[in-house]
């Protein structure tokens, strides 16, 4: 496919306009000279038919959910009903002006409201702020206010306990809020080296932020154990709830220890996501953390709702107005869709589905952790290697040349040439069936012609690509050639 700039015929134009008859003076009289051009910008110039034939066919270069499988571990690529959008665009929400007064934004108050009941309720917390813009942002906020606590107490502490098989922004969040972060082990079930933790916890560690399920797909069993042991220490449980999928309607973390925790709207609640779209990463918290939670805080007082600034112990706000308020309209709709028993059945089904994909593919890839898994699955593939030289990279490659989007690979990084597959509950069981298909013949591909998985994709515009040099040295500007 040629660029844009390649297609570009010399005086060719896209519309035709009558000649300029305004009386006056022209534009480039108006504006001072220093801001104009010297030289006509270097654009392409094509015809309509051209532009929409590009910009068409580069839209269909894009792998979503809308059109594939994509069972992107630790990401949740589930489907997102249409239903959500709809509604979501409905005028009287798109059209509010965040500088309304309340009395004319009823509606999206009581909206905001509801949704930040169902979230407490649903994760057994005490109050909840829909501000932060997604999960790392949550997490961000979540350690800020478990610094303002600990400050109250006379001490902010120093450390935050994360254990290695946690998602990577939570050393990173920790670190942002003035903490330093301390790894602990996981033990051969692939839970918290118990341990470990009890040797780690002492006076100056404020939290230990544990990822629930884990990175290895993994509920940890001993989470009441570890929430006494936390406690013991002074310090708080954050819970990181990105992957709540696993658990609606089955656990209530706030009802087993957890302290601090967070959702993710654009994982769990079917809100878009990818391509740095905006999410929501709201943060539940237990009673004796509401005051420091951010301002506004929505409030309903009878039937009247509103915006209230006045909370002394607040840390202040984490994000201009309210949040990104049409991503929570959206999550709203879902679990309003689904009220009654659906979101426990999302659960169930999720949980079912990565256990199907494993049971069917550790016969022909390894399974570090061979236990009942969550919502996703991790395999690895080390037979693949140690027997062929077929590197887990060259598997997701292939998968590509089948017409699926690959899974998550290389991490958890505590897992060796790991798959991590997270097929969803939206997936049917044929959708699956076909996907657990194609791995075998993919493992078999790698028996009997291993060059051919190496040499994958196939089918693809571009074949493998320099990752690093595309992160290090990206060259993101079209140049003319000489
Ligand atoms: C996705 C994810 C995050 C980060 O969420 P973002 O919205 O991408 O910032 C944090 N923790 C876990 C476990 C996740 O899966």
């Amino acid at each position: 496919m040629k660029l844009i700039f390649e297609q570009s015929k010399s005086g060719r134009r896209g519309c035709t306009l009558p000649p300029q008859d305004i009386k006056g003076k022209a534009v480039d009289q108006l504006l001072p000279t220093q801001y104009l051009r010297t030289k006509p910008a270097e654009l392409p110039e094509v015809d309509e038919l051209t532009l929409v034939r590009h910009y068409t066919n580069l839209s269909k270069r894009n792998l979503g959910v809308d059109d594939v499988f994509y069972p992107l571990g630790s990401c949740t690529m589930k489907y997102n009903p249409k239903i959500n959008e709809t509604l979501a665009g409905l005028g009287g929400l798109t059209k509010l002006h965040p500088y309304q007064g309340d009395e004319t934004t009823q509606g999206m108050l009581e909206i905001l409201y509801e949704t930040q009941e169902y979230l407490r309720e649903i994760a057994g917390m005490d109050g909840v702020t829909l501000q932060p813009a997604a999960g790392a942002h949550g997490e961000f906020t979540g350690l800020k206010v478990i610094r303002a606590y600990h400050v109250a107490q006379g001490n902010p502490r120093k450390y935050v306990l994360i254990p290695d098989s946690a998602h990577g922004t939570n050393p990173a969040s920790a670190a942002f809020c003035g903490y330093s972060p301390i790894e602990i082990k996981s033990n051969a079930d692939g839970n918290v080296d118990l341990a470990d933790l009890k040797k780690h916890l002492n006076s100056d560690i404020a939290a230990l932020m544990l990822t629930i399920p884990n990175t290895l797909g993994l509920f940890d069993n001993q989470i009441k154990e570890i929430a006494d042991l936390v406690h013991s220490a002074g310090a708080l449980f954050y819970m990181d709830g990105a992957n709540l999928n696993a658990m609606l309607g089955i656990v209530q973390p706030g009802k087993v220890g957890v302290d601090v925790l967070h959702y993710n709207l654009h994982k769990t609640f079917s809100t878009p996501h990818g391509g740095g779209g905006p999410g929501a990463g709201p943060v539940g918290v237990v009673k004796k953390l509401v005051p420091y939670l951010p301002v506004p805080v929505i409030k309903k007082e009878q039937d009247k709702f509103s915006l209230d600034y006045n909370q002394p112990k607040s840390i202040g706000r984490v994000k201009g107005f309210y949040g990104n308020i049409n991503i929570v309209v959206r999550a709203y709709v879902y679990i309003r869709m689904l009220s009654g028993a659906g979101l426990k059945q999302v659960s169930e089904c999720a949980v079912l589905n990565a256990n199907y994909v494993a049971s069917k593919l550790k016969a022909y890839y390894h399974m570090p952790y061979d236990k009942i898994c969550m919502h996703e699955c991790v395999l690895t593939g080390e037979n693949q290697l140690h027997a062929n030289g077929v590197r887990t990279l060259d598997i997701a490659k292939r998968l590509l040349d089948y017409g699926y989007h690959p899974p998550t690979i290389y991490f958890p990084l505590i897992v060796h040439e790991s798959l991590m597959i997270e097929p969803t509950e939206t997936e049917s069981k044929e959708t699956l069936d076909e996907f657990i298909e194609v791995m075998i013949k993919i493992a078999n591909e790698s028996a009997t012609n291993p060059d051919l998985v190496k040499g994958a994709p196939y089918t693809k515009p571009v074949k493998r690509l320099d990752e690093v040099k595309a992160a290090r040295e990206p060259h993101l500007k079209w140049t003319p050639a000489k």
